[in-house]
């Protein structure tokens, strides 16, 4: 039987290698591009015509909170033109675990909208589910040190005993070998973020030797971001793994000025060769849970731990101190996106400013009250960063854009919806801080060569037929914080494998 073949007329070409567009034609034939530029009409061929249009690989999110909802199929990430996910980002995987969930369950469902029976033994076993059921994009995985961490030492703090890194070792190793396509930290999160070095250097050595990426949500964004840098590219510099610098920015109006020498560091080390690189998404507000503001002691043990300490007077008045004084941001930049409880479902949406006000109180003392009487199930948005120096991270040589997008009980940060349609339209088209054959190519072609994926992200005979044709004049992301599953407009046709998805 003759493979189907779709031509795709008229558009200007963008390859993802950076290079400017070309008016001229694509022939998909089956899951693979056949021809690309001109070539005599193709026989048999559903022709669809791009005139006025951009014709470009479909888009790689390799930083994608999507684990879970990758098997459901949703459409959030295709309406925007992806084809990939990375997923397994910042230490959170579904895989490996222990036999009790519990854990597990507690450590990362406040980033994947989880319920309390998932879970994988191993990646392939995952990756294998994958290949069954998530038809919108290719999926790849990396591998999270925080699931990997709880498997073998559950919510245990601090220096572990040899045997149990010896484990975590063979268990890095044999998912790496099982198809994960890396490692990933997520070290303001308990347990990872109570891991030392020297765990963390043998890990990153195991990655090394499978020549995969490491990819790190860093100790401190905020404060001790120079510090930080320095401690990941020592673990580059020493276990010689390939690194990847997670949502890198300075979180905090009073941490700003730290961004240039944060950046300077990564820039001397990539002089030197050393394989750095990051990413960053385009938006000034982050996302996560809230209990991230708490000092990182308070979370040993889980969450039944904190709310013993939240609901002690004495550990209290200690626990506001210090959330309090390190504080980088204003209490009106921390917006609530979602809470476990029905009670409090008038304060998503709103600021601790806010909500202190209308409850009387102080806005610590809210933020407080609101974890106890959620126990601790809250997430928020954060207003982190300036537009100079979001401006600065998306431009930078060495940047991907992803969307770090995550799914919540609740409202999600509009990246979830809008990233790449964002990115495209607003940083690229109307702020002009990018050309768009370089806009495309970090959303394309780097991203592909940055995680070792051959044959995708480029529009090359031979390649994979993921195609996104968009409209360049009209594409944008109209989601915001207060509405912010609002769809894309401007993507036209995307085609992951040669497959048109809707
Ligand atoms: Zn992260």
């Amino acid at each position: 039987m003759m493979q189907e073949r779709i031509w795709l007329r008229n558009g200007v070409v963008i390859d993802g290698s950076g290079a400017p567009g070309v008016p001229g034609d694509i022939l998909l034939e089956g899951d693979r591009i056949a021809a690309v530029g001109s070539f005599p009409h193709p026989a048999e061929a559903r022709t669809i015509d791009c005139t006025g249009l951009t014709v470009s690989p479909g888009f790689l999110d390799v930083h994608s909170h999507s684990d879970l909802q990758v098997l459901e199929n949703l459409p959030e990430k295709t309406l925007q033109g992806v084809t990939t996910e990375v997923v397994g980002n910042c230490g959170f995987s579904p895989y490996p675990v222990a036999a009790d969930l519990k854990p597990l369950h507690e450590f990362a469902n406040g980033i994947f909208r989880g319920d309390d029976r998932w879970g994988w033994a191993t990646a392939s076993d995952y990756l294998n589910d994958v290949a069954r059921s998530a038809r919108q994009a290719t999926v790849h995985s990396l591998t999270g040190h925080g699931t990997l961490r709880i498997a073998h030492a559950g919510n245990q703090q601090g220096p572990l005993p040899e045997s149990t890194l010896d484990a975590m070792e063979r268990g890095l190793d044999e998912a790496l070998s099982g198809g994960s396509c890396g490692f990933s930290t997520g070290l303001m999160y308990a347990p990872g973020s109570s891991a030392p070095f020297e765990e963390l250097l043998r890990l990153c050595k195991v990655v090394a030797r499978r020549g995969k990426v490491y990819a790190t949500h860093m100790r401190s964004y905020g404060n001790a971001l120079v510090e930080a840098v320095e401690e990941q590219l020592k673990l580059a510099r020493e276990s010689g793994c390939r690194l990847q610098i997670s949502h890198f920015q300075a979180a905090g109006r009073r941490n700003w000025h730290q961004q240039a020498a944060a950046l300077d560091l990564v820039d001397q080390a990539r002089a030197e060769g050393v394989d750095v690189a990051f990413d960053c998404y385009p938006y000034v507000a982050g996302s996560t849970v809230l209990t991230q503001f708490l000092p990182q002691w308070t979370l040993d043990g889980g969450s039944a731990a904190l709310m013993a300490r939240l609901t002690d007077p004495a550990q209290r008045a200690r626990i506001a101190r210090e959330t309090v004084e390190p504080m980088a941001h204003d209490f009106s930049d921390i917006y609530i996106s979602s809470v476990g409880g029905a009670a409090n479902q008038h304060v998503v949406g709103t600021n601790l400013q806010q909500i202190a006000e209308a409850r009387g109180c102080a806005p610590i003392d809210a933020m407080i009250d609101l974890l106890v009487e959620e126990n601790a199930v809250v997430n928020m948005i954060s207003f982190n960063q300036s537009d100079d120096n979001l401006r600065q991270t998306l431009t930078h040589p060495a940047s991907i854009i992803i969307s770090d997008g995550f799914y919540v009980k609740g409202r999600p940060h509009p990246r979830l919806h809008g990233t790449f349609p964002l990115w495209l339209g607003e940083m690229c088209r109307n702020r002009k801080w990018i050309s768009l054959p370089e806009a495309v190519h970090k959303i394309t072609g780097r991203p592909a060569a940055r995680f070792g994926m051959s044959g995708r992200g480029l529009l090359l005979p031979g390649y994979a037929a993921d195609v996104t044709v968009f409209d360049a004049g009209q594409v944008m992301s109209p989601a915001t914080y207060d509405r912010p599953e609002v769809a894309p407009v401007g993507i036209r046709h995307v085609f992951r494998n040669g497959g048109e998805l809707q």
